[in-house]
């Protein structure tokens, strides 16, 4: 049996108790609070959302930087980095967990990858397997590694208010163009219990011949909301999603001192509360109402299980995402 908090803390959480029950309470009230308040956003932004030309690419191909699997001579890790080429242009999509691990910096520097290449940075959501690291988190700043670095001073699209080392913050707020032909959804909100109240964005592009690519970061808003939101933006087929989508069912990934942390964190439930089966279910529904024909996972924020479900399950072409692979659209 796996516990989510090893047994091993359960004196200290005892101990610590008359401390940790009242913040409990607290923070449980304004997770409930925040729960109706990215309901009533999100709901009020697909309202709003209207069709926008999104130009047809050519080819879009996606190089992944960082994901859990990996290539042989690459490093897995419970992070994210994408790097998506295009006729038009590239974008950097996501920092995972930055100079605080070293999956980033070998992984790029084994394809040769530098933020020279690239018109943008795109972040996600403000999480520290996206940003650059848990202090990037907490200062709120997405934080590149030096050697990844450019000396041009690049725009890096931001779904909350945030910094950017070395970059020039912008803040998307609705959906919109960002660079190299590939869209945002803009914010889609969701409230976690012990991050609060998350804003994440995910990119849309639409290729010649095939269709919509949708690709996400975490997922927080779930996969129902952002193939929504989609679907107010664009009435081309769908022909591929992917990215992470949170499905840590049996377990999570990188936990640290006995302690599951994705299974109790970013999971839009109380700790107390798991991610079971029928919610992947109903996630698998509605990728498989979407119709796409290809979708690709991420291994970073959902176990083996949900994985293999989604490989059995999807009436699509399906594959897991692997550090050190090209994908081409
Ligand atoms: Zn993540
Ligand atoms: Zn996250």
């Amino acid at each position: 049996m796996s516990f989510r908090i090893s047994p091993v803390w359960w004196p200290v959480l005892a101990v610590a108790s008359p401390v940790i029950i009242p913040w409990v309470l607290v923070r449980n009230r304004h997770f409930q609070e925040d729960r109706t308040r990215a309901t009533e956003t999100n709901q009020d932004r697909m309202d709003w959302a209207e069709p926008f030309e999104i130009p047809e690419l050519d080819f879009l191909e996606l190089t992944v930087l960082v994901e859990w699997k990996a290539e042989e001579g690459f490093i897995g890790d419970a992070g994210v980095s994408y790097l998506f080429k295009t006729d038009l242009g590239s974008m950097l999509f996501d920092v995972g967990f930055g100079a605080t691990r070293p999956a980033l910096t070998h992984n790029a520097s084994r394809l040769g990858f530098t933020l020279d290449q690239v018109e943008a940075l795109t972040i996600s959501h403000l999480h520290s397997d996206h940003m650059g690291g848990i202090p990037a988190q907490r200062s709120r700043q997405v934080t590149v590694p030096d050697e990844l670095m450019s000396p041009e001073l690049k725009p890096c699209f931001l779904p909350d208010r945030a910094e950017a080392k070395g970059f020039k913050a912008e803040l998307v707020e609705r959906p919109q163009l960002l660079t190299a032909g590939i869209a945002s959804t803009g914010p889609l909100a969701r409230s976690l219990f012990l991050f609060g109240y998350t804003e994440e964005q995910a990119l849309l592009a639409r290729v010649k011949d095939k269709g919509l690519v949708v690709f996400t970061g975490c997922g927080h808003p779930t996969i129902d909301v952002i193939l929504e939101m989609v679907r107010r933006l664009s009435n081309e087929p769908l022909y591929a999603v992917g990215g992470g989508l949170h499905f840590p069912v049996t377990g999570g990934r990188g936990n640290r001192a006995g302690i599951q942390f994705q299974m109790m964190i970013g999971t839009g439930k109380p700790p107390w509360q798991w991610i079971i089966d029928e919610d992947l279910s109903r996630a698998i529904t509605a990728i498989s109402r979407a119709n796409p024909k290809r979708v690709y996972l991420s291994g970073h924020d959902t176990c083996d299980h949900a994985l293999d479900r989604m490989m059995r399950e999807l009436n699509a072409e399906t594959e897991v995402l692997k550090a050190g692979a090209t994908y081409r659209f």
